[in-house]
Order: structure tokens, then C-alpha cells, then sequence
């Protein structure tokens, strides 16, 4: 287990120890970029809903976010990450987004601006991901997805 925010958040990363190093960098590099008020927000949910992220082989089942997502629950939360794409994303900027993506809903969450409405909180977390200089990855060519289904 390694932590990425104090000890709120860990890394979950099992075997893949080298996916689960690239991952911590890119988590750094974004977390890094945030600013103190979205700092503060997301480390404040987080200590009240601890959280682990855990790199899958193959996520679960396919949904908008095929690359990673978030499960709440009351006093603790889960990540999710796909570890094939963290492997073999082409650039560096593809795996922060996948990352920026999923911190933007735990924003929401923190800032009480979280919905239930699928579409409207994807929409309005792409919003604020593109904000903070991400793009996110379903707006993304399809081609890389066709690529990791490969693997
Ligand atoms: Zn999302």
C-alpha cells in the first residue's frame, strides 16, 4: 500500500508494482497542478471517506469511463484504474487525465456539487477536468480503447 495523500488515500497495487510506480508519478504530476482550494477539498473528502485505489487487469464492466472510476460509500471510497492502460498509454498526458478525471467527481463530491444523474455529472466533471487542463479521455479518440480491448 502506498499513500498518495497523506493517509487518506493509498495505493492498492498489489503485484503490478511497476504499473502501480507510473501511476504514482502521473497521480503526483496532477496532484502537484491542483490548486490549494481543490487540494483542500478533495484531502478533506478523502479523510472523511478514506480511500484505496486499486489497478484492475480488466475493469469490471464497460461504461463511459472504461479507464477508471469511482465507488462511494459511506466513510470510505474506492478507485479504480485500469492497469493495461496505465501500462501502455502512449504519453504522459493520457494517464493524468484518466487520473484528473476521477479527482474532478471526488471534487464534486467534497464540494457538494456531486449528482446522481449520470450524465449531467459526467458532463459537469469533463467541464471541470478541462479546466484543469484535461481533457477527458471518452472525449478522446476511440482507437486507444480498441487497442487496450487487444490486450
Ligand atoms: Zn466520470
Amino acid at each position: 500500500m502506498i499513500p498518495l495523500i497523506l493517509k487518506a488515500l493509498h495505493l492498492h497495487d498489489g503485484p503490478m508494482k511497476d504499473v502501480g510506480r507510473r501511476f504514482k508519478k502521473s497521480f503526483d504530476r496532477v496532484w502537484r497542478k491542483r490548486g490549494p482550494h481543490a487540494k483542500e477539498t478533495i484531502t478533506t473528502y478523502f479523510r472523511q471517506h478514506p480511500g484505496t485505489v486499486y489497478l484492475c487487469f480488466r475493469m469490471d464492466f464497460d461504461n463511459q469511463e472504461p479507464y477508471g472510476r469511482c465507488c462511494y460509500d459511506v466513510g470510505r471510497t474506492a478507485l479504480t484504474f485500469s492497469a493495461p492502460y496505465f501500462a501502455l498509454a502512449s504519453s504522459d498526458a493520457l494517464r493524468e487525465a484518466v487520473i484528473a478525471h476521477e479527482l474532478a467527481h471526488i471534487y464534486r463530491r467534497g464540494y457538494g456539487k456531486w449528482t446522481a444523474e449520470t450524465d449531467a455529472e459526467e458532463e459537469a466533471t469533463r467541464s471541470l477536468a478541462l479546466t484543469w487542463g484535461y481533457e477527458s479521455p471518452s472525449l478522446r479518440d476511440q482507437s486507444h480503447k480498441a487497442e487496450l480491448d487487444a490486450v
